[in-house]
């Protein structure tokens, strides 16, 4: 399934062949996805410059002239790529954003969990975005900021930081990845953690992202959302997967549990 890093590298790879294009028209193969693409979209926007590509959480955000948007959501199984618009579509090719440049942005999406929405006017105020918490990688998300949304909170650490209105895009991978880093038991109740343990967090978290990011940027071509995995950074993974195998840290047998209806993988020496 696409997490944030895959979303912001499709974002990366993307925004040179979108940003100043114009979309002279967007093409629906089938409207049926997680939410039927509203039949009036195209003509809302054919004919309007691109301004640019961004991202809130795992939705692409298309900025067009006049302010208009675009959220396109990749669900479980879809992605974008950039294509010459004579490339022949394929059978789950669903959308097409036209461009002036002679290229295609092709999205397609097998499971069709993903969706497509037209916004008009201020897209962060969009129901599906305006409760959504920080962006793990800007100043707003921080241990302090962890620290005070957790007071008087019992639920386990793993499912308040995978909760998207306590911070975006930290996913079942990247939580048990930044928890094991950090030292901290993933069932441990979020409101009995010190301030000092969640700045570990917080640093564990965003060097979690940073580097799968980074990684995912130069194997964007190969990445397929097949499965659960990302197809890249699983060399560096220290628990996800990892059940029963030794810890990288201290050699004993990694543990598995089922937490908030998730597998979760941790080390019950070197997490507490
Ligand atoms: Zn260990």
């Amino acid at each position: 399934m696409p997490e944030l890093p895959e979303v912001e590298t499709t974002r990366r790879g993307l925004q040179p062949h979108a940003e100043n294009t114009t979309l002279t028209r967007l093409k629906i193969r089938d409207h049926r996805l997680r939410w039927p693409v509203d039949p009036a979209l195209p003509e809302r926007v054919a004919g309007r410059r691109i301004v640019s590509l961004g991202r809130r959480g795992k939705y692409l955000l298309i900025e067009l002239e006049g302010e208009q948007w675009l959220m396109l959501h990749l669900g479980m199984s879809g992605r974008v790529r950039a294509l010459p618009a004579t490339t022949p579509p394929q059978r789950h090719d669903h959308i097409d954003f036209v461009l002036d440049s002679g290229d295609v942005l092709r999205f397609s999406d097998p499971r069709r969990f993903g969706s497509l929405q037209g916004v008009c006017g201020p897209v962060l105020a969009h129901p599906l975005l305006r409760s959504l918490g920080p962006e793990p990688l800007t100043e707003a998300f921080s241990g302090r900021y962890l620290w005070s949304q957790s007071r008087n909170r019992r639920m386990a650490v793993k499912a308040f930081i995978m909760d998207s209105h306590v911070v975006v895009g930290v996913g079942n991978i990247y939580a048990a990845e930044a928890l094991y880093r950090a030292g901290i038991h993933p069932s441990r109740a979020a409101g009995r953690i010190a301030a000092g343990r969640y700045d570990r967090l917080a640093g564990a978290i965003k060097a979690v992202l940073s580097e799968a990011i980074a990684a995912g940027g130069t194997t964007l071509r190969d990445y397929r959302g097949s499965n659960d995995d990302p197809g890249f950074f699983q060399q560096d993974l220290f628990v996800y997967g990892r059940g029963d195998q030794p810890c990288r840290g201290c050699g004993r047998a990694l543990r598995s549990i089922r937490l908030a209806q998730r597998a979760t993988v941790y080390c019950p020496r070197c997490q507490r």
